[in-house]
């Protein structure tokens, strides 16, 4: 409520926001998150509390007229539909050179992502996170965040003959005949439920194209584990549609943190303030970036870092899909829950890690879609804009050309070897990479760059950052397991010191 005081908050209740809320609350201390999203809970008309990708409506995006998927043409015809606007639990953020997708909600990108849960390798992390010592958190950091993120692995003899999984053995087959290795990733989607589903016991969810809209069934995102975790603690208070606009030193201590509460339509309700003694922020790379570049800019906290919003990078994003043979057939029944990824790291030329993702239309398309996360160069800025009192970022589409430069040394040779050829009629009208989108945002404020080697904002004691924003733009893998044992070895060391 306005003009509340509290000890804590956390802005945001994505991976560090669910982690710092439920080792302060185990710690003792009581929390509240805000977050801008909904809290997922209540179904539609439907009977569904989410949609799924065949049939979106409101649910899907966040505050638009019209859906923006990733793959928004198909065989050559615009492929977007028509929605109600609401607060729906898919963003896609539009910057000048780049969509940036993120989840908004109770939960945070887990509601909307694909659920792969990858420990990057050892031997890659010094490149990745140089100042944090990777012996503790391989020991240590990585195995408490996967036991609390609740991650299993596919029962591969299932996964062999599973129709859900056609489309993974094609791209299984395409690519180890081409002399790639592939690897089989671990994911928080629980499998057992899965097989109910194809088994046709279960109500199906990721057999029913449904991820980046929501599953209704089967995932088990951050508000069925950290969150279900914080919140059982009775510590815990978690406050949806509740934007935070600005937060600033407090007369008498503390810090004034003030927020637009919100409605479905995104409309302001009521502005509140409020004062907490510690403020953590865990509102995603972007969401961070753009809060802190904008009360530096805007004289709020003027002592934060010239650094705040540099080290911006998209995890080397880059989407394709090949059209395969037509004994590659790669079944109209796709689980959206990926299970393997094309391992070419070890090409100095041009790393890549392709995620061998589904395609669920529905049909048989005979594509194979892969989203590769590759090791690009290029970072981008945040700066606050005075005259649209908003905030941009630098990135530029050609950033992503050694993105596409890496990808096309693991598919350029799949295609020759198996005289197959790219798709163009997905990314657009003729376009081939889906190179102007991410679903991988990293960085803005950089652990031991813009905070100390633990996340705090050192200017301002009671300040901390503790979600992707710290990660300085590539994991080598996809993300959210490392943003989740960062934020894990931070909060240790800041309940250990800061709450003496
Ligand atoms: P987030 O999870 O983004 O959480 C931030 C939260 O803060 C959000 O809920 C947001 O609404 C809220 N917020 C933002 N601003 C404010 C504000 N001003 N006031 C209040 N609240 C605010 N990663 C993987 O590792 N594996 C995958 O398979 C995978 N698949 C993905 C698929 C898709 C479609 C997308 C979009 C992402 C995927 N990711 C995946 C990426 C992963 O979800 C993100 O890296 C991760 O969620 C980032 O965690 P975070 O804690 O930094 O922030």
């Amino acid at each position: 409520n306005d003009g509340d005081t509290m000890p804590i908050l956390v802005i945001g209740t994505g991976y560090g926001g669910a982690v710092a809320a439920l080792r302060l609350a185990q710690a003792g201390q009581s929390v509240v998150m805000v977050e801008k999203g909904m809290s997922w809970t209540q179904p539609g008309s439907d009977g569904k509390v989410f949609c799924n990708m065949l049939n979106p409506d409101g649910r899907s995006f966040w505050l638009r007229t019209e859906t923006v998927q990733p793959i928004n043409h198909f065989m050559g015809a615009p492929y977007d539909k028509a929605i109600s606007n609401y607060t729906g639990v898919l963003d896609a953020e539009q910057f000048s050179g780049i969509r940036i997708y993120q989840g908004r909600g109770v939960g945070g990108g887990s509601l909307v992502n694909g659920g792969m849960a990858v420990t990057p390798k050892q031997e890659n992390f010094a490149s990745i996170l140089p100042s944090v010592d990777a012996a503790s958190m391989y020991s240590t950091y990585y195995p408490r965040a996967n036991a609390g993120l609740k991650v299993n692995n596919v029962d591969q003899t299932w996964w062999q003959s599973a129709d859900c999984y056609q489309f993974a053995r094609v791209g299984k087959k395409t690519a180890e005949a081409s002399g790639f290795s592939t690897t089989f990733v671990p994911n928080v989607y629980d499998f057992n439920y899965m097989k109910q589903e194809q088994a046709g016991t279960a109500t199906r969810s990721a057999l029913n194209a449904e991820v980046i809209y929501g599953n209704n069934y089967g995932k088990n995102s951050l508000d069925k584990t950290y969150l279900a975790a914080a919140s059982g603690t009775g510590k815990v208070t978690i406050v949806p549609q509740h934007n935070v606009t600005a937060v600033s030193p407090a007369n008498g201590g503390g810090f004034s943190v003030v927020m637009n509460q919100i409605d479905t339509s995104g409309n302001t309700v009521k502005t509140k303030t409020v004062t907490a003694q510690k403020v953590f922020f865990a509102a995603g790379s972007v969401g961070t970036s753009k809060l802190l570049v904008t009360q530096k800019a805007t004289g709020k906290l003027p002592n934060l870092p010239d650094s705040v919003g540099t080290g911006w990078g998209n995890n080397g994003n880059v989407m394709v899909a090949r059209q395969n043979q037509a004994w590659d057939a790669t079944g109209s029944l796709q689980s959206c829950i990926p299970t393997l990824g094309i391992d070419n790291w070890a090409d100095s030329g041009g790393p890549a890690f392709a995620e061998i993702s589904p395609f669920p239309a529905g049909i048989e398309t005979f594509a194979s879609l892969y989203l590769a996360i590759t090791k690009n160069p290029n970072r981008g800025t945040f700066s606050y804009n005075s005259g649209s009192g908003g905030v941009d970022l630098n990135w530029q589409t050609a950033w992503n050309q050694p993105s596409i430069d890496c990808a096309k040394r693991i598919f350029d040779p799949i295609n020759t070897k198996q005289a197959t050829i790219y798709r163009t009629d997905l990314f657009g009208e003729y376009k081939t990479w889906g190179d102007d989108f991410a679903y991988h945002p990293l960085g803005g404020c950089v652990i031991n760059v813009s905070t100390d080697n633990y996340g705090r904002l050192t200017p301002y004691p009671g300040l901390y950052v503790i979600d992707g924003s710290l990660i300085p733009g590539l994991t080598t893998v996809n993300p959210f397991v490392t943003i989740t044992a960062l934020a894990e070895r931070n909060i240790e060391n800041i309940i250990a010191n800061d709450f003496k």
